[in-house]
């Protein structure tokens, strides 16, 4: 078997499209979305994730305001911010790109957000409105996830075995909790499961969220999975790629996503789309 590639490039761009629509009807009501980006420090990767943000939020039509601080940044400086942004009534999102300096405790600032802004879905509100199943932000990368499973007709999951390789709060326990929400039958894996290749072969969907290069092997995919690889790693050569071997993995799988143009690009458009959301709630 060869897998279909599923193309987030192509999808986000839709989603994108879909997010300026919405943003056009909000404008053309007076009520232009808005999204504050807070950077603190001089990480690069940062940097260049905060710039494919405001990028994408230009082109979407949503006005972002982006917030550069340096590493003598305090604390309560940066909660002083967030205070002020939570009391605009013209900021609709907020939005904090990890990882902040160390002197910065991040789960605090995150908290600091008010959760009707939280368009990371980062926020411990945020989180628990997931769990018992209340409308609210939902982390981006996941959602993302759920928007590609929908485009291959994955939406519902009944009677699937959803698997997810990774428990960290932004990925891979909200990804199993929406997996659960669209009734799969779900298993979380991370570093202490003993027979990590056995628990993915029993994956209907297989989503890896570690950040180790190529991890999962061919062996381990059932015949026709759909295969989400949220991992990026970066290789030697400078060339990225995902927790997933995507040549091997492609034999055996009915769905692929690729790294990059997959999960990345998905993660961006949800975003904007969860700030254009935060908007149409004000
Ligand atoms: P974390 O480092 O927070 O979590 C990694 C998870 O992988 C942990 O739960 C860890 O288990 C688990 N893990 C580590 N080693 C193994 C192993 N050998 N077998 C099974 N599980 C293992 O990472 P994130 O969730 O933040 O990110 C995961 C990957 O996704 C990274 O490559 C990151 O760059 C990428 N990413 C991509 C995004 C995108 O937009 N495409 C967005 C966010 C992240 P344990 O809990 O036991 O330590």
């Amino acid at each position: 078997m060869t897998a279909r590639l599923i193309d987030g490039k192509a999808l986000a761009a839709q989603v994108r499209a879909e997010v300026a629509a919405r943003a056009a009807v909000l404008a053309a009501a007076g009520r232009r979305p808005a999204l504050a980006v807070i950077r603190v420090g001089a990480d690069p990767a940062s940097e260049v994730y905060v710039r494919n943000k405001v990028a994408a939020c230009k082109a979407a039509g949503i006005h972002s305001i982006h917030e550069s601080y340096g590493d003598s940044l305090t604390e309560a400086e940066l909660l002083g911010r967030i205070d002020a942004l939570n009391r605009d009534d013209a900021v609709h999102g907020i939005l904090v790109q990890l990882p902040l300096p160390a002197h910065i405790d991040a789960q605090r600032v995150i908290e600091a957000i008010a959760p009707s802004k939280d368009v990371d879905g980062f926020h411990v509100a945020s989180a628990g409105a997931l769990l018992v199943g209340r409308p609210g932000f939902r982390p981006c990368t996941p959602l993302g996830c759920m928007r590609m499973l929908a485009h291959i007709g994955m939406a519902q999951l009944r009677g699937k075995h959803a698997v997810v390789v990774g428990r960290s709060n932004i990925v891979g326990k909200p990804m199993a909790l929406m997996l659960l929400a669209a009734d799969a039958t779900v298993t979380i894996a991370h570093s202490g499961t003993p027979d990590l290749a056995a628990t993915c072969r029993q994956a209907d969907v297989l989503i890896a969220a570690v950040g180790k290069q190529r991890m999962i092997t061919g062996d381990m995919i059932k015949p026709g999975a759909a295969i989400i690889d949220v991992g990026i790693n970066r290789l030697p050569d400078g060339t990225l790629c995902g927790d997933v071997d995507f040549a091997a993995a492609s034999e055996a799988a009915g769905w692929i996503t690729p790294v990059p143009g997959g999960v990345g690009p998905m993660t961006i458009a949800m975003l904007l789309s969860n700030t254009v959301q935060a908007c149409e709630q004000a």
